[in-house]
């Protein structure tokens, strides 16, 4: 029988790899908690209308790259292909934004999509996602965006591209949406298929099309700072004004819309020059009517996502650090059969004193222990000579010189080299 494999769009992150992403969720998890916000653990699946009123009926991730299907008692499941939908819900059901109050909460873990997969996307793929509810004003944008900026500046990321747009609210959408429509109207020829389909129900999309043809007419469409009302002209002026003021670049790209429905007000990009096709980074913006779109009462919100995948794949790209590589410090090697015993022992012993330690367990001879200490800062020799004076030989395997410690002390003198 042939061996089952992973299915298709996933992959295992294997031991060679595995630190360098604890390194990035550690650096995250740091810079997370100076930015104020608290960790947050939420299911992986929910109901399916979550997603579908919640992300949008509209959008590439309802339409075509959800994971349903129907559990055991006939409910309509679905593997989240994101964090925001499930983070609002948590804080509506926790009641975490009553009568004015904010939350400001993140959380890491994988995402599932059905996409055509490929370098930098994946059917399950993992994502850092921070969301600040409650606060309506342009300062949690500014913050939001600060953050992602943050992030990537402390994994050492280089040449990004920050681009923001606005996308108006309910208020002023609509004006612009029928805008959009009456231009596209006028170019139906020369707009792919998929283009055509979005022309009746969500024209912002044709914006953000990738297709060629498509692009050009869409450099030509009505641009949206001309239709915001003056609440979003605002906002958007304070959250650009808020940016300056920390001293980062960013560029405007008026066709920027993402392609989630609830995104109101800014949206945003970063965007790295090293990854080709599948360049975005992060992305995020603001969603004051998600909340109502599930069934919640009005709690504003602004957050971004960001794909630990591609950040990977960039820090390669780039040679950026992921700290020191997990290694083993110290070996103990028995010399004789008698020895193994108390071996085991000090091998524990050294582990429980947060010393990362090793030795044999399969019955190596003294030359194949030491062989396999060669990786290691120091060996701890124990013989029939040892045990009789109740000592450990300690040998420094970077300069091959050898001490006898004395049992009890062996611990502690290790702890000060190390
Ligand atoms: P794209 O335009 O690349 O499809 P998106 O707009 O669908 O991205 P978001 O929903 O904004 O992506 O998700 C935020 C981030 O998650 C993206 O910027 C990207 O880094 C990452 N991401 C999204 N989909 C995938 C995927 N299938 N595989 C790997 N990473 C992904
Ligand atoms: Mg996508």
């Amino acid at each position: 029988m042939a061996l089952i494999n992973a299915p298709r769009g996933t992959r295992d992150i294997l031991p060679g790899e595995s630190w360098k992403w604890a390194y990035i969720v550690k650096t995250a998890s740091q810079t997370m908690r100076d930015f104020g916000f608290s960790e947050i653990h939420l299911p992986i699946f929910e109901h399916t209308e979550l997603f579908s009123r919640g992300v949008g009926e509209t959008t590439d991730i309802v339409e075509k790259e959800m994971y349903t299907f129907n559990d055991r008692g006939g409910r309509s499941i679905t593997l989240r292909p994101e964090a925001t939908a499930g983070v609002m819900r948590a804080a509506l059901e926790n009641n975490l934004c009553v009568q004015g109050a904010s939350a400001k909460l993140w959380n890491w873990g994988p995402m599932f999509r059905h996409e055509r997969p490929q370098k930098g996307r994946y059917r399950q793929f993992y994502q850092i996602d921070a969301e600040c509810l409650g606060i309506a004003g342009p300062r949690a944008d500014v913050e939001v965006i600060t953050l992602s900026i943050e992030l990537f500046r402390r994994l050492g990321l280089k040449n990004l591209e920050v681009v923001i747009n606005s996308v108006g609210c309910e208020k002023c959408r609509p004006v612009y949406r029928q805008k959009l429509i009456d231009y596209f109207s006028a170019h139906k020829d020369k707009l792919c298929e998929t283009c055509l389909t979005r022309l009746d129900r969500n024209p912002l999309r044709i914006l953000d099309c990738k297709q060629e043809e498509c692009g050009k007419i869409a450099d030509g469409a009505p641009d949206i700072f001309d239709s915001l009302c003056d609440e979003c002209r605002e906002h958007f002026a304070e959250v650009r004004a808020g940016l300056e003021r920390l001293g980062f670049t960013y560029t405007l790209n008026k066709r920027l819309v993402r392609g989630l429905d609830y995104y109101t007000k800014t949206a945003y990009e970063i965007l790295s020059g090293d990854l080709g096709a599948q360049n975005a980074v992060a992305g995020g913006g603001r969603y004051d009517n998600l909340a109502s779109a599930i069934g919640g009462s009005k709690v504003p919100g602004v957050g971004f996502a960001c794909g630990v995948d591609r950040v990977m794949l960039v820090m390669e790209e780039q040679g950026c650090s992921f700290g020191k590589a997990p290694s083993i410090e110290v070996y103990a090697a028995a010399l004789d059969d008698a020895s193994r015993g108390a071996v085991q022992v000090l091998t524990y012993e050294l582990r429980k004193n947060n010393i990362a330690a090793e030795s044999d367990t399969v019955g190596k001879s003294f030359k194949a222990q030491m062989k396999a200490a060669g990786v290691c800062k120091f060996a701890c020799i124990i013989g029939p000579d040892e045990l009789a004076n109740n000592v450990v030989a300690v040998k420094n395997l970077d300069d091959g010189s050898q001490e006898k410690i004395s049992r009890e002390e062996v611990v502690s003198y290790l702890k000060a080299k190390l």
